[in-house]
Formats: structure tokens, C-alpha cells, sequence
């Protein structure tokens, strides 16, 4: 796919349709992550980009002609059960060789990993990014903010975390931040990327509150480097609300 394309937009692949998938709502979409997809949809839509959204449920098969590929957090079961149906299934790895993007959170960024604990059980992943997780000793609840990797250019990340994974990153990803505020993956950084895969901690939903994450993961799936502004005042608004409840409590 051509990656210096202009304003109006082609669909991504020769297609018509920006296809998004939001992968086992059964299982995994814990705090409002499902606004990821309607916030993608949204922002497509706005610039003209015809959009099709697919809910896949644990029982079907994953298409794996899609551009964006959505995992949402989830609990230690529903999460292990959605690795093991994911491994089983095939459909993601296809799709990442074929270039379609992935954006995960929480659960579903440890499952892309090696491995995760479930339960106090070490369960596989898999395997499409370069990390793996283990358990903290406490649980990591609350804001999470972070200076993003200055190379995707964007301003800093906002959200809020709610997990007991630790995740450590091999030298086959970056992260994704360095944690201003709350946990991330360690405590130092938070989230990773590789490519046009990207995991995160935060919830929020995080695309409602990084708008401009959401444009980033619409560049990469359409190849279209500069998308018409939109009005963000709205999340700007809540952006500061958020960093002044943080500095409020300092
Ligand atoms: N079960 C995972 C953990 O506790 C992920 C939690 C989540 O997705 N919010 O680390």
C-alpha cells in the first residue's frame, strides 16, 4: 500500500471500505474499550473514508482480509480463553503479514505477546510482539499517563489502568511511552510498538482520550499522511480535566 497519499482519501487496499474488527466482544472489552472501534469509525467517517465495522465473537472465525484489528482488556479467564482461540484460530498472524494494523489494550496487549499469567497460570500468547508478562505484587489502578515515542509524534498519552500484569519488553519492540503518572508496564514505560502493531495499558477508552492515536492508527491503515483536522476540543477539554485531577493530587 502506497504511504504518501493526499487528502481525499482512496480506501485502503483498492477497496471501497475501511474495514475495523473488533475482535471477541464476548471476551474482551472490559471498561468502554469497544469505543475504540466507534471513535476509529467516527474519525474515518468524518474525512469521507466509507467504513465498515465487524464484531467477531469468540465462536466465528476471524476475517483476515481487515485493516484494523481492535482487542479490548478483559479478566484473567476471559482473556487466557481468548489467547487460546486466537492461537487456535490463525486469522491475526495472517492478517499482521498481510499489513493490517492492531491496536490492543490492557488483556488484549499481553495476549500479543510470548506469554501472560491467568489465574497464577503462565499461558502462551501470540507471539507477534516481542514481549512477555508476569504478575505484579500489587494491582495497578488509576491514571496512567506517559510522553509517547517522540519517532510516532503525537503529544502525551491519557488514560487510566486497571490490571496485575507486569510486561517486559524484548529488543524486537519500543514502548510506546515513558510513564509520567501510574504503572504502564513497569513503572518506566508504558505500552509497546512494532510496525503497525501497537499495545497499550490504557483504557479510557484510550482513543476517546488520544485522538490523535486514533489518526495515527488510520494514517497507517489508509496510507494517507495527513488527514483533514478535526474539531478536538471536546477531548482537549477532557485531556485537562484529567491532567488537572493529576496535578491536584501531587
Ligand atoms: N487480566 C489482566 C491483568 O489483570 C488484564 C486486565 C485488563 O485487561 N484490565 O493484568
Amino acid at each position: 500500500m502506497s504511504t504518501d497519499r493526499a487528502y481525499p482519501v482512496p480506501a485502503p487496499g483498492g477497496e471501497s471500505t475501511l474495514r475495523i474488527v473488533w475482535i471477541y466482544p464476548d471476551l474482551l472489552s472490559t471498561y468502554g474499550d469497544r469505543g475504540n472501534m466507534l471513535i476509529l469509525a467516527r474519525r474515518a467517517q468524518l474525512r469521507g473514508i466509507p467504513v465498515e465495522t465487524i464484531e467477531v465473537r469468540s465462536d466465528q472465525r476471524l476475517p483476515t482480509t481487515a485493516d484494523i484489528y481492535l482487542i479490548g482488556g478483559g479478566e484473567d479467564g476471559p482473556q487466557a480463553l481468548g489467547a487460546q482461540r486466537l492461537i487456535a484460530d490463525g486469522g491475526l498472524h495472517r492478517a499482521v503479514a498481510q499489513g493490517s494494523v492492531v491496536f490492543a489494550v490492557c488483556a488484549g496487549y499481553q495476549l500479543l505477546g510470548g506469554s501472560f499469567f491467568a489465574k497464577g497460570t503462565k499461558c502462551a500468547g501470540l507471539d507477534l510482539l516481542d514481549l512477555h508478562s508476569d504478575r505484579g505484587s500489587t494491582r495497578a489502578v488509576g491514571e496512567l499517563a506517559g510522553d509517547i515515542d517522540p519517532r510516532l509524534g503525537l503529544p502525551p498519552l491519557s488514560g487510566f489502568e486497571n490490571h496485575g500484569g507486569r510486561t517486559h519488553l524484548g529488543p524486537g519492540v519500543s514502548p510506546l511511552a515513558r510513564v509520567t503518572s501510574g504503572i504502564g508496564n513497569e513503572g518506566i514505560t508504558e505500552g509497546a510498538w512494532r510496525g503497525k502493531l501497537l499495545g497499550t495499558y490504557a483504557h479510557g477508552p484510550a482513543l476517546a482520550r488520544n485522538p490523535a492515536l486514533a489518526d495515527l492508527l488510520l494514517r497507517w491503515a489508509t496510507g494517507v499522511h495527513q488527514l483533514p483536522p478535526l474539531d478536538d476540543t471536546w477531548s482537549e477539554r477532557l485531556r485537562a480535566e484529567r491532567r488537572a485531577a493529576l496535578a491536584a493530587r501531587a
